[in-house]
């Protein structure tokens, strides 16, 4: 253990051909700082070193050429930024294809020399019909022995490394000098029986062949074990830090479901729960009836019924004699929460006030003070419900809705308003792929409302390009004249913003003309304009008193009329697939047939065509997250900004979704069965999580 921990937390200027300058740059460009680090810097690819080219062979589709030959002549040619060192190279058969260098000129001009045979190695690109490689890399043909003929480990390099000759090639000897010392200092850390269930290779082989492999069978096995063990530790620590903050948060104990949630539940319910809601409630109410403070991620698609969810809940807390908040993101939804809510819980005792930006001062005050007394239940607004001001006289239960337009430090505001940390439930409608989930708030619990409320039809989605414009207007006056309503949603993209408001405003008069008064109303809402009046707006279409909604994003999230039946989404390849899944979600809220028109030009990106595609087939929100994921990546998935990068070093969140699943099913079972891990077939992993907790800190330090 000892000697392991010596090993790698070894300097890097002790590795063979660093030395303190080329430490220095690992340092600053890698983030490597000693053995270990090197070690667990893994190849980002691998290239086939056994096939060679000649320049006849060369196309396009060609990512790496190895060819063999000899340099005739080299010369320095241009000037400033173009100055380069240019080589013919001739290969076997006599054709020449030229190599360049615009980086390193003086120290490659002494280094190559010509009428030796060299392999050459790179990226074939074409300048004036010519093939040509830059920054090649040049090995004397002498030197390439059987070992380097195999799959060649790429590693990450940055420009500033180049320069200094840290190319992948000079960083993978340098770890192949480290390989016959990793059996004698890495030890095992998985259990055994976790090994054989899956059959992994052991952890010091899995090292080897990542950076040296034999064959490809040899790195796919060092790939499954490693990919495994990085994925698995994780859901070791997030279930371990779950399992503690329940230790340690003691929360508020609601053990009655009293008058007010069952006179609510008797009477004024205006439908049956799903089985999906009824599900939720139970989890929340076993987590209410703990003692230990609820953590927990709400889950469900667009109207299916979260908010009533919430609603229920939070009469629970007040048959506990405790006080609840609602916070959503935007003052449009903060107002229809509330009215929605009023409604509801009309001559049911409970009392609801409403505060956001434009609460006027007077009646802040007189809030404030009524949430101090208690004589307010359930206090529902914006942000503005965080600042320290708003002091409640017994908050124990607060409910966030659409939770990644809130970062971690503002919700964590709300925590401190009582003595102990109120319950927390977090709303989502943008469905995180569950594999994600597990990644990013492993340490939250997380309940899913994966069904609609029924006799909802589902939404028909079409594509349709500009041109069909008329077509489309023509439809939508069907539809008015059978009494529906109609969005018209306009992409809003901040840089561009000028050109978008000029869209918006185009698109309004277009409307306007081929919808004129007194036959039609035209509303529009956009972010520029004032609270009030975009309020205003918004209420004349809540009433039916509008046809047409021309709006910007700002309706995306939450709002509700059931009445409004048709979604008309304008460049709709603008947009991200969760954006167009949130918008869909405005309509098919009531009994009518919705539809959602998907309007484009005919120049379509690939990805822009398979987003438009999805939401055409499908109108299943964790499909559609599942399809951003793999076309984002897991860093641009709505909703993961927050959660920090996860820099993962050989994982893929999008690619390795199996393993995720795997990795978090053995760590369930494990903590289970050994939640503090003090059975003995466990010390390899317990060890290794309490040190390398210790190891990050000190790895990250040495600089
Ligand atoms: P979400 O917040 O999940 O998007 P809402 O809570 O706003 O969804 O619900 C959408 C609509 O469905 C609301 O009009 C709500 O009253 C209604 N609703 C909720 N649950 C049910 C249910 N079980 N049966 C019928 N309608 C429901
Ligand atoms: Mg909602």
């Amino acid at each position: 253990m000892q000697a392991e921990k010596v090993f790698l937390n070894t300097p890097i200027e002790y590795a063979k051909g660093v030395g303190s300058q080329r430490a220095e740059i690992l340092k600053t460009e890698l983030r490597i700082f000693s053995f270990g680090d090197l070690l667990f810097h893994f190849p980002y690819r691998y290239v086939d070193r056994t096939q060679f080219h000649t320049v006849a062979d060369l196309n396009d589709e060609i990512q790496n050429a190895q060819i063999i030959g000899t340099i005739v002549n080299t010369a320095t040619v241009g000037e400033g930024s173009a100055k380069r060192l240019t080589a013919q190279f001739v290969d076997e058969n006599g054709q020449a294809i030229e190599l360049v260098w615009f980086k390193g000129i003086n120290y490659m001009k002494y280094f190559v020399q010509t009428g030796v045979k060299y392999v050459a190695f790179g990226k074939p690109s074409k300048f004036k019909n010519n093939y040509n490689i830059v920054h090649p890399e040049l090995e004397l043909l002498s030197e390439q022995n059987s070992a380097n003929a195999q799959l060649q480990p790429m590693y990450n390099t940055t420009e500033k490394m180049k320069v200094r000759f840290l190319d992948s090639k000079s960083l993978h000897k340098t770890i192949k000098a480290l390989l016959p010392q990793v059996h004698d200092n890495i030890s095992e850390i998985l259990p055994n029986y976790v090994i054989e269930k899956l059959r992994l290779v052991g952890r010091a082989d899995a090292i080897l062949n990542i950076h040296n492999p034999a064959n490809n069978n040899d790195l796919l096995a060092a790939q499954k074990r490693l990919k495994f063990e990085e994925l698995f530790i994780i859901q070791m620590r997030l279930l371990q830090l779950n399992l503690l903050n329940k230790e340690t948060h003691k929360g508020f104990y609601f053990p009655t479901i009293g008058e007010f949630f069952n006179n609510f539940y008797k009477d004024k319910l205006p439908f049956e729960l799903t089985n999906a809601q009824k599900k939720v409630i139970k989890e929340i109410r076993a987590d209410f009836a703990s003692g230990k403070q609820m953590n927990r991620l709400l889950q469900g698609d667009v109207g299916s019924g979260k908010t009533m969810v919430a609603l229920l809940c939070m009469l629970i807390a007040k048959d506990n004699f405790f006080q609840s908040c609602l916070m959503a993101p935007t003052e449009i939804l903060a107002t229809q929460h509330y009215n929605s809510i009023i409604e509801y819980l009309k001559g049911s005792g409970v009392s609801v006030a409403l505060l956001t930006g434009s609460t006027k001062k007077k009646e802040r005050t007189f809030l404030r003070e009524n949430l101090r007394s208690g004589a307010i239940d359930i206090l529902i607004g914006t942000h503005a419900l965080i600042e320290d001001v708003v002091q409640f006289n017994n908050l124990g239960f607060v409910v966030i809705d659409e939770q990644h337009r809130f970062g971690v430090e503002q919700r964590s505001k709300l925590w401190k308003k009582n003595v102990l940390h109120p319950h927390v439930l977090v709303m989502t409608a943008t469905p995180i792929p569950r594999t994600l989930a597990m990644t990013l708030y492993g340490d939250l619990d997380v309940s899913i409302i994966d069904e609609l409320p029924p006799g909802r039809k589902a939404i028909i989605t079409t594509h349709r390009f500009d041109s069909a414009r008329l077509a489309v207007f023509g439809f939508m006056k069907e539809q008015i004249k059978l009494g529906r309503q109609v969005y018209v949603v306009y992409p809003l993209i901040q840089e561009s913003e000028t050109m978008d408001y000029k869209d918006l405003m185009d698109g309004y008069e277009s409307i306007s003309n081929a919808f004129p008064l007194p036959q039609y109303t035209v509303s529009i809402v956009h972010g520029k304009m004032k609270a009030v009046d975009k309020e205003f707006e918004m209420q004349r279409f809540v009433r039916g008193e509008t046809n047409i909604m021309v709006a910007t994003t700002v309706i995306e999230v939450g709002v509700n009329v059931p009445n409004a039946s048709i979604m008309v989404i304008e460049s709709a390849e603008r947009f991200g697939l969760s954006q167009l899944h949130q918008l869909r979600g405005r309509v098919g809220r009531g009994a009518e047939q919705s539809y959602c028109i998907l309007m484009t030009g005919y120049k379509l990106s690939t990805d822009g065509k398979i987003r438009l595609e999805t939401m055409v087939r499908t109108t299943d929100g964790f499909e559609i997250a599942d399809v951003d994921l793999q076309l984002r990546g897991p860093g641009n998935v709505e909703g993961t900004q927050q959660s920090g990068t996860l820099d993962l070093k050989i994982a893929d969140l999008s690619k390795d979704q199996q393993i995720i699943i795997t990795a978090r099913h053995i760590a369930t079972e494990i903590l289970t069965t050994d939640s503090k891990l003090q059975k003995s077939e466990n010390l390899v992993l317990a060890n290794y999580l309490a040190k390398s907790k210790m190891q990050n800190t000190v790895w990250s330090r040495i600089s």
